[in-house]
C-alpha cells in the first residue's frame, strides 16, 4: 500500500509543490488507507490534488466524474503538461474518439479519466468500462447529488449503481459547499461506507470580511464607489438582478470609474469582451450578477463587494472566495439593508407557490375546455387574481413535472392538457415543494443572521461550514469595527511579514498636490488626449505616450502625433493609472459603452494650458527627466467662444455660420457643448416645446449616448441640431 511519504515525494516530483495545503495530507492519507471520504473545501482550496495524487500511486485508473464539461479539457491539458497521462470523455467528442479513449483506458494508458455524469445514462458505457481496472471513483461537485443542494443533477443519482456495477471501487466525494444535511445526503446517495468527512480550508486569512449597513440608496452607492477607488487593483461588485447591474454600473461610470457590466442578458460577444477587459486589468471593477465568476480565475482580485444580500451563506462565501487567491490582503464587503430580503422572499414565493395557486392555475387551464391552451403566465395572472408572474410559471412547471400538462418546446406552442385530472387529484409532490421552500427560507435566514451577527464574522463562517478552526487575530468589521479599509490592509501587513504580503498595497491617502515634474507629465498626457480628438480609449493614449509600435497605433497614424513617445520612460500601467487619476479628478471624461473613449473636460483644458493645477489620487510618479516640450493643440474652446459671443449678440445659428464661414452643423455642435457646460443659452429659443418633449421622451428610451438612435425615434422634421441641444441640456441637468 502506498504511504503518505510516497505521496509527499509524488507531490514534489509531479506537481512541484513542496508542502500540502491545509487538509490535503489528512484526506490523501485516508484515501491511501482505502477509506471512502467526503472532502469539503472552498473553491480554490486544492480539492483536485486529493484525488490526482492518489491516482498516481494506485495501480488502476481513477475515474473523475465532473459536471463542468467546459473545464475538462483544461484540467486534462494541465495534467498532461505535468507528464501525467490523462484524458476525458464527454459529449464534445466524436463517437470514434470515445471508443479510442475507452480502448486506451482498458490498456491502462491513463492514470485519470474525466467523465461527464450524463455518460452513465447509457448502459453500454458502463458495460464498456467493465474491462478496466478502476481504483478510485472521484465524484467532483458532489453536492449535485442532493436535492437539498443548490445545483441538483439527477444524473448523479446513477453513480452509486454505476460504481457497484464496476466492482465498487473506493469513492472520494468532493464539494465546496455542503451543509450537514447535504453531506449526509451525499453519503447516502453514493452509498459511501463509513465515510470520514474532511472539512478544511474555509479560513481565508487574507480576506477581511465586512458588513456595512446602509440606510439611503446614496450611501450604498458611495460605499461601493469608495471601495473601488481605494482598492489597489480590480474586483467584483455583485448585484442580484440584471437591472441592478445596469443601473449600478451606469452610476459608477458617471462617477468617473471604469467599470464593466456583466449578466446573462448581454449577448455572448459582449460578455466575453467584458471578461477579457476584466482579465486584462483594464477595469476598476466589474458589476455583475452571479453569472460572473464560474471559470474566471483571476488571482489578484482585491475586493468582492455584495451590493445586494445573497440568498445563502454558500453563495456568499463562494463569491467572496474569488478575492485574494494570490494570498494578498483583500476586502469583502456586504452592503446590507433588510430591504434586500424582500427580493429574495418574492423569489421564494414565486418559486414555491402555495397549493391553492397551483390548483387555481390548473382549473383555469381546465376551464378553457381545449386540448391545447394558449395562455401565457401573464394572461393567466388576472384570471386567478395573483400578481406574481413567477408563481404562475412555477405552477406550470410543477404541473408538467407531475405529468398533467406538456408545455412543449417553445413559448408559443401552448400548454397541452394531458389527462384532465380533477383538481382534487393532482399528483403534484406537495411535500417536496414545502420542504424545498422551507430549506430556502432557512438559508436566507442564515444569511440575514450573518449580516446581523454581532460577533466574529469569520468564526461564524467557519462554524457554518463545520470547519473546527478558530478564527484568531480577526479583522472583520465586528472584531475591528474602527478599522477603515486602508488600515485593515496595513494591519495585515504588519502581522504577516511573508514575502508576498510585504509587497502589498500601500495605503492610498486620496488626492494630493503634484510635484512640478508630475504636473508637467499630467499636461503632456492631457495634450495627447486632446490630439487624439476623443476617438480613442485610454489604453491607446497610454500606448501613444510611451511610443508603442502596436499595430492599431501605427494603422491609425498615431505615431505621427507630436505627442507620440512623449513619456516613453513610463510603463503602460503607470500611464493608465495616471489617466485614471485624471478621470477621477474630472480633467478627462470617459464615454460609457464597451469601447469607452476619452476626451478633455474644461478643467482638463485649463490644466493642459497651465492655467491651473489639480490634485490627483496618485502614487509618486517617477520624475520625468525628458526635456521634450509640449506643443499645445489648436484651441477648440477659442472657436466656441467666438460662436458664443456672436450668438449672444442675437445672431441665429445660420447667421453665425455665415459670418464665421463654418457649417451650421458646426455651430450647432459649439452651442451644444456650451449648453452642456452650463452657459447662458436658452434652449427654448432653439427648440420649440413640443419637439423638446418628443426628444426628451426618445432620449429616455434610448439613452443620451447616440443622437442617431434618438433621431430614429422621431418625426423626420426634427433635425440633429435640436436633438443635440436637448441632449446637452439633459446632460447638464444630470451633472447638476
Ligand atoms: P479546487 O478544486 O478546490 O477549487 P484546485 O484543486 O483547482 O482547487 O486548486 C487550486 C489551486 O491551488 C491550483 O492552482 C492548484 O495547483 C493549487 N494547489 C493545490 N494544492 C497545492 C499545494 N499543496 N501547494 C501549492 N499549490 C497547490
Amino acid at each position: 500500500m502506498p504511504t503518505l511519504n510516497d505521496a509527499q515525494s509524488a507531490l514534489e516530483r509531479h506537481f512541484g509543490f513542496s508542502r500540502f495545503r491545509e487538509g490535503q495530507a489528512d484526506v490523501i492519507g485516508a484515501v491511501l488507507a482505502g477509506q471512502d471520504v467526503i472532502v469539503v473545501m472552498p473553491t480554490g482550496g486544492g480539492k483536485s490534488l486529493c484525488y490526482q495524487l492518489p491516482a498516481l500511486l494506485f495501480p488502476g485508473v481513477t475515474l473523475v466524474i465532473s459536471p463542468l464539461i467546459a473545464l475538462m479539457k483544461d484540467q486534462v491539458d494541465a495534467l498532461n503538461a505535468r507528464g501525467i497521462p490523462a484524458t476525458y470523455i464527454n459529449s464534445s467528442l466524436a463517437y470514434d474518439d470515445v471508443t479510442a479513449r475507452l480502448r486506451g483506458m482498458a490498456r491502462g494508458d491513463y492514470r485519470l479519466v474525466y467523465v461527464a455524469p450524463e455518460r452513465f445514462r447509457n448502459a453500454r458505457f458502463v458495460e464498456s468500462l467493465k474491462g478496466c481496472e478502476i481504483s478510485l471513483f472521484a465524484v467532483d461537485e458532489a453536492h449535485c447529488i442532493s436535492q437539498w443542494g443548490h445545483d441538483f443533477r439527477p444524473d448523479y443519482l446513477r453513480l452509486r449503481e454505476a460504481a457497484e456495477a464496476l466492482g465498487r471501487p473506493q469513492i472520494i466525494a468532493l464539494t465546496a459547499t455542503a451543509t450537514p444535511q447535504v453531506r449526509s445526503d451525499i453519503a447516502k446517495q453514493l452509498g459511501l461506507k463509513q465515510p470520514s468527512p474532511f472539512i478544511a480550508g474555509f479560513d481565508r486569512h487574507n480576506l477581511t470580511l465586512r458588513v456595512e449597513p446602509w440606510k439611503k440608496e446614496n450611501e450604498r452607492l458611495t460605499l461601493a464607489y469608495q471601495i473601488i477607488k481605494r482598492a489597489k487593483g480590480t474586483g467584483i461588485i455583485y448585484c442580484s438582478t440584471r437591472k441592478a447591474v445596469d443601473d449600478v454600473a451606469g452610476k459608477l461610470q458617471r462617477l468617473g470609474l471604469t467599470v464593466g457590466a456583466y449578466h446573462a442578458g448581454l449577448d455572448e460577444a459582449k460578455r466575453s469582451r467584458m471578461q477579457d477587459y476584466f482579465m486584462a486589468g483594464d477595469l476598476n471593477a466589474i458589476v455583475a450578477t452571479n453569472a460572473f465568476g464560474m471559470g474566471v480565475d483571476k488571482p489578484d482580485l482585491r475586493f468582492v463587494t455584495h451590493y445586494n444580500l445573497p440568498g445563502s451563506i454558500e453563495a456568499y462565501y463562494q463569491e467572496v472566495g474569488r478575492a485574494g487567491r494570490d494570498g494578498l490582503p483583500s476586502i469583502c464587503t456586504l452592503l446590507f439593508n433588510y430591504v434586500d430580503t424582500r427580493t429574495h422572499e418574492f423569489f421564494i414565493e414565486g418559486s414555491y407557490p402555495p397549493r391553492g395557486v397551483i390548483e387555481q392555475v390548473y382549473s383555469c387551464l381546465l376551464s378553457q375546455k381545449l386540448e391545447t391552451v394558449y395562455l401565457s403566465p401573464r394572461e393567466i395572472m388576472p384570471r386567478i387574481g395573483t400578481r406574481n408572474e413567477i408563481a404562475i410559471s412555477s405552477a406550470l412547471i410543477y404541473l408538467e413535472k407531475a405529468g398533467h400538462i406538456d408545455r412543449g418546446q417553445g413559448r408559443d406552442q401552448g400548454v397541452r392538457m394531458i389527462d384532465r385530472a380533477p383538481v382534487g387529484e393532482l399528483k403534484v409532490d406537495w411535500e417536496d415543494i414545502a420542504l424545498h421552500e422551507a430549506a430556502e427560507r432557512r438559508k436566507l435566514r442564515e444569511m440575514v443572521n450573518f449580516a446581523d451577527h454581532k460577533k466574529c464574522l469569520r468564526q461564524f463562517i467557519l462554524r457554518y461550514f463545520g470547519d473546527r478552526k478558530e478564527a484568531a487575530n480577526c479583522r472583520c468589521s465586528n472584531c475591528q469595527p474602527k478599522l477603515k479599509w486602508g488600515e485593515a490592509v496595513v494591519e495585515l501587513k504588519k502581522e504577516q511579514p511573508s514575502a508576498s504580503v510585504v509587497e502589498a498595497a500601500p495605503v492610498k491617502v486620496g488626492p494630493r498636490a503634484l510635484s512640478d515634474e508630475e504636473h508637467l507629465a499630467a499636461r503632456k498626457i492631457l495634450s495627447c488626449i486632446a490630439r487624439m480628438e476623443g476617438k480613442f480609449a485610454k489604453g491607446m493614449v497610454a500606448g501613444v505616450l510611451r511610443g508603442s509600435n502596436a499595430k492599431n497605433i501605427i494603422a491609425n497614424g498615431l505615431d505621427q502625433l507630436s505627442t507620440y513617445g512623449l513619456l516613453k520612460q513610463h510603463s503602460q500601467d503607470d500611464l493608465t493609472r495616471f489617466i485614471n487619476a485624471l478621470i477621477v479628478a474630472d480633467c478627462v471624461k470617459q464615454t460609457g459603452g464597451v469601447y469607452p473613449t476619452i476626451s478633455l473636460t474644461t478643467l482638463g483644458q485649463a490644466v493642459m494650458r497651465d492655467q491651473t493645477r489639480v490634485e490627483l489620487d496618485l502614487e509618486a510618479v517617477e520624475a520625468d527627466t525628458s526635456d521634450e516640450e509640449i506643443t499645445l493643440p489648436p484651441d477648440y474652446s477659442e472657436t466656441r467662444e467666438q460662436t458664443y459671443a456672436l450668438y449672444q449678440q442675437g445672431f441665429s445659428v445660420n447667421e453665425v455660420a455665415e459670418k464665421r464661414g463654418l457649417k451650421p452643423s458646426t455651430i450647432e455642435t459649439h452651442l451644444a457643448a456650451l449648453i452642456e457646460e452650463g452657459r447662458e443659452i436658452n434652449v427654448a429659443d432653439l427648440v420649440d416645446a413640443e419637439d423638446r418633449a418628443l426628444i426628451e421622451a426618445a432620449a429616455a428610451r434610448r439613452g443620451l449616448e447616440g443622437a442617431r438612435a434618438i433621431k430614429d425615434e422621431l418625426p423626420e422634421r426634427i433635425g440633429y441640431g435640436a436633438i443635440r441641444f436637448v441632449v446637452a441640456d439633459l446632460r447638464r441637468r444630470q451633472k447638476d
